[in-house]
């Protein structure tokens, strides 16, 4: 009988054993299932790329604990949204990579205050270039100009573009273009390489608006949209100029032209309405937009999470706000044009510094081109001047614009954004004399 016993007991173990796993196994699936939130833990902005936070490990040591905090609250969150997935502690931040219990945590150590390594990044701060040659400010600098939108054929559908009864189509894209092409040689002269992230009015994606109906109806069920062959369409086409577009652009950014700073150029409008007959105003604003800002939803998405503690942690905040600043004070005494000024308390804007002209908010190009950029948002397209001044396009010297005379727009533009970048340049860099 013993032998027996022996041999039931042996047999009653791994049974005890594979209970006891199976409990184990229940409790912790129910875990699991407990801290549900609004999103899921891999939601990803649409077309957005899954983050690699390993490749901050590079950024370990390079801000201090209250460097770190001043930048998150002043410059990159609108809300409180970031509490629910960073812990700052004395010595380092332990930020949660997605949602629920599980995550994993990539824990940044801080720097101690005096001691901060330098930030990792392949862009480069005037301080850091080598001393220019005289009257060449940006000698050795690489700059990218990124002329906003496709323009051409394209720029009906990406809905920049309108006609005020003159026969005189004003295309956003096309305007931007023309000032890139302008504004190129202006930089050269001054020493700087120049790369332009477009040449012609066509996109740079692979992506035709047919072949993303299947990402807009997956994008769509996420939202109360309505799902009808004409509202894909729309999102579709959205889809393939601005967001595929965008991503286009800032492989090429991020992965070839590897530049010191990114312009992206822009002209501004106000809802203009039917394309055939736009609602022309009587007033015209400027403004430059700095990456920052991020909302509480937004943050609920990794990719935008992981874009935000990036750029906080490579620092393009800091350049973005030097540069900027020179640009807006140069360009608003040439243009003459006053500030836009975003609604007090909206959840993703923040004003930059105090400076009337310097915004704060999350663009796809801004998020996604990993240096500094400066976005620019100079005139109204349909206010009465800026469109009589569009219409009378390139040209030497001066010209009657309702009974004052102007330079042409877009020589306007191309001198005041070389201007103030010259002057931001001559400031801050040593220069060889001969
Ligand atoms: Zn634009």
């Amino acid at each position: 009988m013993i032998p027996m016993l022996k041999r039931s007991t042996a047999l009653l173990i791994p049974l005890l054993l594979a209970a006891g796993l199976w409990l184990w196994w229940q409790n912790r699936s129910q875990e699991n299932v407990l801290p549900q939130r609004t999103a899921k833990p891999t939601t990803l902005s649409t077309l957005g790329r899954v983050p690699d936070w390993k490749s901050l490990e590079a950024q370990q040591g390079t801000i201090t604990r209250r460097e770190f905090e001043r930048l998150l609250t002043t410059v990159f969150v609108t809300g409180g949204s970031w509490r629910e997935f960073m812990d700052i502690g004395e010595n380092e931040v332990r930020i949660r990579t997605a949602d629920g219990e599980n995550a994993e945590v990539f824990v940044l150590r801080f720097a101690n205050e005096g001691s901060a390594k330098a930030p990792a990044r392949w862009w480069r701060v005037p301080e850091e270039l080598p001393p220019a040659a005289a009257g060449k400010p940006l000698d050795g600098l690489h700059i990218a100009i990124d002329p906003g939108h496709i323009g051409g054929k394209w720029a009906s559908i990406e809905e920049r573009s309108f006609d005020a009864g003159d026969g005189h189509a004003v295309r956003e894209g096309d305007l931007t273009l023309q000032v890139a092409k302008r504004l190129r040689p202006q930089l050269e002269s001054l020493g700087a390489r120049v790369s332009l992230v477009r040449e012609k009015a066509e996109p740079v994606t692979q992506w035709r608006p047919e072949g993303l109906i299947e990402t807009a109806r997956q994008a769509n069920e996420n939202s109360a949209a309505p799902d009808s062959p004409i509202a894909l369409r729309k999102l579709a086409e959205r889809l393939f100029y601005r967001t595929a577009e965008i991503h286009a652009r800032a492989d090429l950014v991020n992965q070839s032209i590897k530049p010191d700073l990114v312009l992206c150029l822009h002209f501004n409008a106000e809802a203009w309405g039917d394309p055939n007959q736009p609602r022309l105003v009587d007033r015209s604003h400027f403004h430059i937009l700095l990456n920052g800002a991020y909302s509480d939803e937004e943050l609920r998405l990794a990719d935008h999470r992981f874009a935000m503690i990036d750029k906080l942690l490579s620092r393009t905040h800091e350049e973005e706000t030097s540069i900027g600043m020179s640009v807006a004070n140069v360009f608003a005494r040439i243009s003459g044009l006053p500030p836009y000024t975003y609604p007090v308390g909206a959840s993703n804007v923040l004003p930059v510094n105090g400076h009337p002209y310097l915004w704060a908010r999350n663009l796809l190009a801004n998020r996604l081109y990993q240096c500094p950029v400066i976005f620019m948002e100079p005139y109204v397209m349909n206010s009465i001047t800026d469109h009589a001044r569009i219409k009378l396009g390139d040209y030497d010297g001066t010209r009657d614009v309702n009974g004052t005379p102007r330079v042409s727009i877009i020589r306007e533009y191309a001198d005041a954004l070389a201007e103030g970048l010259k002057q931001v340049y001559a400031a801050r860099r040593a220069t060889i004399e001969r």
